[in-house]
């Protein structure tokens, strides 16, 4: 009997804890299910959707080279999954199914009903955590819970993959016998096909090159948006081309300060995804911080619409903004500018900015996602603090110094020279066609705090 491995964001062969073990146990067929529906429904836009796709064809590719068939079966909401696997493992005549487990709500009510009905249907299950270098569920506090605060977190993750030494990476699995199975033709998809290729070779090709020329000047160069100064691996970890692992162990491997300042960023990101496995209302909408559900958000479709154009007259913002356009993705530091500027400076609700990007970003990930939304707008766990709004010209001023990441991304103010890219002047603004700012920056700062602060007392 065969075992089926049920690929989700795990679009990988080599350190993938479920098809390793499940190769160990004889012969596996591979699958993935397309749920065109239920993504969208998490609203995952045309530049994830085409990115996974591309993924999944460079996994069949990958799987085929070891005699594993992929089948590809359109299965459009997660409700349909369990009478889906039954009548696929069966068919493939599988007696087990293997996979890795994911975090989000709805992905666990999924696995668990599949967990459930194949179990009814005799067919043995076994599921594994990839997600992670540490998993969600390993850390406590000293008083036995999760922990809702960043630093101490971190401190409690370096002492618990020190004492887990040796990490190693899991091995790809030998090539297996041929079965007599086809794999069905990929999809594939077009959106961004040549900024964001797919694939575990491309992953970790983009890995080696960052280890070996940019990792070394990561914390210098971190928080610059027109410096190559970040790995751009989100999207490949976001949809499993590549471990945690496999990245953890190549900057622990190599050491020095702007390894560990890399290690600290993929901590963020253990962090949140533990926070959404003890707090599953984060990614049902719902702020961490009770008390700011009370926060009176604004209705702003103008404004809303401003931001999202990238036409809100706050140069660094309206760059941030057509970043996420061009792209699908947008630096660090300017997620958080842009975010901070709607749902302070404008004071709009935070999930429709969530939401926004996550139609857009190539790297959508719940949990990060969330995490830095929540963070921006004051409701997360270990968030900005409510009354530290930031100012965009400022973080403008001191991140894009030369306006170098403004002028490519607003070409309309590519001529403009000097410290004035950061807040042209009226007559600029007037001759290069590009609109004053929507919003006083100053009073709408205070509007924020004011809003804030009154739910406290
Ligand atoms: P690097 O700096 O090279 O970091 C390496 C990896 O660490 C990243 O690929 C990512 O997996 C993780 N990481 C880095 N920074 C963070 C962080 N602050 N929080 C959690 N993990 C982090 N990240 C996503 O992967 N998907 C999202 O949908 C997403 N949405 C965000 C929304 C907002 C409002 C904010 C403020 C941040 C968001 N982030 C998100 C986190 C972060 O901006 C991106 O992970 C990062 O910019 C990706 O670029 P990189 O791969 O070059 O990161």
């Amino acid at each position: 009997m065969n075992t089926l491995v049920w690929f989700r964001n795990d679009l990988r062969t080599a350190d993938h804890p479920a098809l390793h073990h499940a190769a160990r146990r004889g012969p596996v067929v591979g699958m993935f299910l397309d749920a065109i529906d239920q993504w969208r429904e998490h609203d995952w836009g045309d530049n994830k959707i085409d990115f996974v796709r591309r993924n999944v064809a460079a996994l069949s590719a990958s799987l085929a080279k070891l005699n594993i068939p992929l089948r590809i079966v359109d299965v459009p909401r997660f409700d349909g999954s369990p009478a889906a696997m039954v009548k696929l493992a069966r068919a493939m005549r599988c007696d087990a199914l293997a996979f890795n487990d994911e975090y989000e709500v709805n992905e666990h009510r999924r696995d668990a009903a599949v967990a459930a009905a194949c179990e009814r249907a005799g067919i043995e299950v076994y599921r594994s955590a990839d997600q992670t270098v540490v998993r969600p569920t390993e850390l406590r506090t000293g008083s036995g819970g999760p922990y809702s605060v960043f630093t101490p977190y971190k401190n409690a993750w370096l002492k618990r993959v020190e004492q887990m030494e040796p990490i190693t990476a899991l091995a790809q699995p030998m090539k297996q016998a041929k079965l007599d199975i086809e794999s069905d033709a990929p999809r594939g998809g077009e959106a961004l096909a040549d900024r964001w290729p797919g694939g575990e070779d491309e992953a970790q090709r983009r890995l080696t090159k960052f280890i070996a020329h940019r990792i070394k000047a990561y914390k210098d160069q971190r928080d610059q948006p027109a410096a190559d100064g970040t790995s751009a691996m989100s999207p490949y970890l976001a949809c499993g081309a590549i471990s945690a692992k496999q990245c953890y162990l190549a900057a622990k491997d190599l050491g020095g300060e702007g390894a560990a300042t890399w290690i600290s960023e993929l901590i963020w990101r253990e962090f949140y995804r533990q926070v959404m496995v003890h707090h599953p209302r984060v990614s049902m909408g719902r702020p961490f911080k009770r008390e700011t559900r009370a926060v009176r958000w604004r209705d702003d479709e103008a404004g809303f619409e401003a931001w999202r154009e990238g036409r809100t007259g706050v140069p660094i913002v309206d760059a941030a903004m057509r970043q996420l356009i061009a792209t699908g993705w947008m630096h660090n530091r300017c997620r958080m500018i842009a975010a901070m500027f709607l749902t302070k400076n404008l004071l709009i609700d935070w999930r429709r900015g969530e939401r926004h990007f996550m139609q857009h970003l190539v790297d959508g990930d719940l949990a990060n996602n969330n995490g830095g939304w929540q963070w921006s707008a004051s409701t997360g766990t270990d968030a900005a603090p409510y009354f530290r709004v930031f100012n965009p010209l400022s973080q403008s001023a001191r991140f894009d110094p030369d306006g170098a990441y403004i002028r490519a991304y607003v070409p309309e103010l590519a001529q403009v020279e000097g410290d004035e890219i950061h807040d042209p002047l009226p007559l600029t603004r007037a001759s290069c066609g590009y609109p004053m700012m929507i919003v006083d920056l100053k009073s709408s700062r205070q509007r924020a705090i004011d809003a804030f602060a009154n739910l406290r007392t």
